[in-house]
């Protein structure tokens, strides 16, 4: 469980114990890595709604990032099997249709000498982000706590965001879903549900979830543990079994960042497929023989 607002970052699942000043009032306990490396035990904070607003943020609110917060994902391409969870955990979490992918698993190869291998690309929250530089609107904005986030109530379907967006990371909501409202006043960026037809969508990194402690849908979706998430102002990100220093990773794993040189400074760093844990055609068994054949002939470089 990934703990914000509390002021360190939780591991492992919280346990429920007995209050010793009142025995018959549950006190809700959980581990917590501090900065020194120490894994302590500490009473849940009560109800989320201490990391001000509630969870999810509306309207004005949602445009303010959690106070001291910086976010942050490091995806181990080594560990990654296309598996899928990610997609699926996702879509299912958003309501996002089956054709709409906010999370995708391309199959890259670096070399033409060099065994291919999977790359799950999302949203990369970037710090100096295209997208919301082009918006007429200001329907897509950049919060404090780094996710890059998307008002549908008013977003008028314009567009540039999409073509400014160098990792193709937005998508347009394109269907006639009774699921989509016309404007829903109820509407939170921090959760983009209920979608509209003709605005954007795309990740968003679950802040709504961050502020109730949990890991974003991909996260916790992915059997692999490929996935980390956390705070690099806590130096801490976790996959839900363990928790790891973020600094002490990029440096030990050489991790990177997509496309580094547009200088866009992506909130999303990659741990090279070095010493993977399972060959690549693995993945292909996920895929329908039509799906296999087109990523076959379309291996990036
Ligand atoms: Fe914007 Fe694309 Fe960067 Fe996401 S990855 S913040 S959509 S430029």
């Amino acid at each position: 469980m990934l703990t914000v607002g509390a002021g360190a970052l939780a591991v492992g699942t919280g346990t429920v114990l007995a209050n010793e000043n009142n025995p018959g009032k549950k006190t809700e306990k959980i581990k917590v890595l501090t900065t020194d490396g120490k894994v302590i035990e500490v009473e849940k904070p009560a109800g989320n709604c201490k990391i001000n607003p509630c969870s999810p943020a509306k309207g004005a609110a949602a445009r303010h990032g959690i106070p001291g917060r910086s976010f942050v994902m490091v995806i181990d391409l080594a560990r990654c099997k296309n598996a899928r969870k990610c997609i699926e955990g996702c879509q299912k979490g958003h309501n996002l249709l089956p054709e709409q992918e906010w999370m995708k698993v391309y199959l890259r190869k670096d070399h033409p000498d060099a065994e291919p291998y999977w790359f799950p690309k999302n949203c990369f929250h970037c710090d100096n982000p295209p997208c919301v530089k082009v918006c007429p609107v200001g329907a897509t904005f950049k919060r404090s706590d780094n996710p890059v986030l998307v008002d549908v109530n008013r977003c008028i379907g314009c567009k540039f965001c999409i073509s400014a967006c160098p990792y193709s990371a937005r998508i347009l909501n394109w269907t006639d879903r009774e699921v989509y409202a016309d404007h829903d006043p109820d509407y939170s960026p921090e959760t983009s549900v209920p979608g509209q037809h003709g605005t954007v969508g795309k990740c968003d990194f679950c802040p709504d979830r961050a502020r109730e402690g949990k890991l974003p849908y991909c996260a916790s979706s992915c059997p692999m543990g490929a996935i980390y998430f956390g705070d690099k102002n806590e130096d801490a990100v976790t996959n839900g079994e363990e928790t790891l220093r973020f600094k002490q990773l990029i440096k030990e794993r050489i991790g990177y960042r997509y496309l580094e040189e547009l200088g866009t400074e992506p909130n999303v760093y990659y741990l090279p497929p070095v010493n993977r844990m399972f060959p690549y055609e693995r993945g292909l068994n996920n895929l329908s023989a039509e799906r296999k054949e087109v990523i076959l002939k379309t291996i990036t470089r």
